[in-house]
């Protein structure tokens, strides 16, 4: 393996830090301004996750009911799981309330009241983050993205899919959504069962661009391989419009970045990075702690917030090679990847941000008017399908540590949101 030199007199005789501190002032602020308007909606719907992030045991319980939700059918299942959940001891802060609504069971005609409020709160809190399968819904997304100055990136939820016919089933929806508008998509692997020929179907049909997300620590070498297998074949090796997402809390990132860059450089058409820190974290631990293995992640934030400030210079130094699309929710992030883009001289127009549907809303309103192009990841799909998706996005905004919960929720201080997390490392 090359080794890489940082250049860190770069970074050190440029001022980005200085830089970052000032492009992340005036980011906060606008993100701020949005977001803290009690007359956009955004306000309203962050309301209860914070809240769910400051009551622990709800939040666990809460985590635990999602999780097994979408395995249940019966009325009877869910009932007992939802019970099982939320009535064991230690009392979590909604006991009375929920113990309330159970009591409706006992009138015969409400029997059903309960499952019913339990299948409208769910259905409801997933739309904060998932789009309806409808074409109306998607069309309507795309315009509304639009309107705001930003575009759309599409994924079709239904991931870790282990039977071929729901894999073909996944592979029908990718190729209908890119009937239906010319979008861009982001990519399971684990959707399609990690199959080469519906992945190849897919990059076909995908002309305007196809990202490949990367999932958990045990399939990344295989979707790796898969993606660089088709990239190097005839009908493929000139696409320029294909992607894959980079995880910088692995702590193995450094030589698997720049195995890929040497890859790219070998394969002389350039492709898409989406940098992000890696959304599995606490799986990641548990897994490996549970089979007594290495634990792969970084196991304190701040390691993973620098290596994705290291790897977000590493990109952007290979920008000849490499379209740069820096995908986070951290406005410090976001502010020094402004900050290196200024000094590496990239114009604006050539690196591109990304934020979650539901999650980054004042953030891309914040970027674009910072004259940044901003690209918003849309799961689409139905409820039972995107429990995973919803798990980790519950996950991230409750999380103490993440930097939306401590925008929002705990409201730190901007010396505090902004710190240079090479001090802490
Ligand atoms: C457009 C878009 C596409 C995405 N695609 C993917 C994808 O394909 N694959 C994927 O895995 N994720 C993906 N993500 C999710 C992403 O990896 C992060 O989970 C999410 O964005 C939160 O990171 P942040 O920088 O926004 O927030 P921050 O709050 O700054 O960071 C939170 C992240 O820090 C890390 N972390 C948390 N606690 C610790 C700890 N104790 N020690 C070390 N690290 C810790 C975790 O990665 C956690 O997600 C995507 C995100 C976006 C915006």
């Amino acid at each position: 393996m090359m080794p890489y030199f940082w250049s860190d007199l770069i970074v050190k005789e440029n001022g980005v830090e200085k830089l970052t501190q000032s492009l992340g002032r005036e980011l906060l602020s606008l993100v701020q301004k949005e977001a803290n308007s009690i007359w956009k909606p955004f306000y309203w719907k962050q309301l209860p996750l914070v809240w769910l992030g400051k009551n622990e045991i709800l939040r666990e319980r809460l985590l635990e009911f999602i999780s097994d939700y979408s395995t249940l059918s019966s009325r009877e299942e869910k009932l007992k799981h939802f019970k099982t959940c939320f009535f064991a001891s230690p009392r979590n802060e909604l006991f009375a309330i929920l113990k309330f609504i159970f009591l409706l069971e006992k009138l015969p005609f409400l029997k059903n009241a309960p499952v019913f409020i339990i299948d409208s709160s769910v259905r409801e809190a997933s739309k904060h983050f998932i789009v309806g399968n409808s074409e109306r819904e998607i069309l309507k997304t795309v315009k509304k993205l639009e309107k705001e100055g930003a575009s759309g990136n599409f994924d079709i939820l239904g991931e870790e899919v282990l039977n071929e016919v729901k894999a073909d089933a996944n592979l029908k929806e990718y190729l209908s959504l890119l009937k239906i508008t010319n979008v861009e998509v982001s990519l399971k692997p684990s959707a399609l069962n990690y199959n080469l020929v519906r992945l190849r179907d897919v990059f076909r049909a995908g002309h305007c661009g196809v990202t490949i997300d990367i999932e958990q620590y045990n399939s990344r070498d295989l979707i790796f391989e898969m993606f660089k297998k088709v990239l190097d074949e005839d009908e493929f090796k000139d696409n320029k419009q294909a992607g894959i997402a980079f995880q910088t809390y692995l702590k193995d990132w450094e030589d698997s970045l720049i195995e890929l860059l040497n890859w790219v450089k070998r394969r002389k058409s350039p492709i898409k990075i989406r940098l992000v820190k890696g959304a599995y974290w606490d799986s990641e631990v548990n897994n490996a702690l549970k089979e007594g293995r290495p634990i792969p992640v970084f196991t304190k934030k701040r390691q993973t917030d620098l290596a994705f400030e290291r790897a977000c210079q590493l990109l952007m130094e290979n920008h000849n090679i490499v379209r740069i699309a820096v995908a986070s929710h951290n406005v410090r992030s976001v502010a020094k990847a402004m900050a290196l883009a200024n000094v590496l001289n990239i114009p604006k127009e050539e690196i591109e941000f990304q934020v979650l549907y539901g999650m980054g809303h004042p953030l891309m309103k914040g970027i674009v008017k910072m004259g940044y192009s901003v690209k918003v990841y849309v799961p689409v799909g139905e409820l039972i399908t995107g429990m995973s998706f919803l798990v980790r996005r519950i996950i991230e905004n409750t999380s103490q540590g993440s930097f939306v919960f401590q925008s929002f929720g705990s409201k730190a201080s901007v010396e505090e949101l902004l710190k240079n997390p090479v001090e802490e490392v």
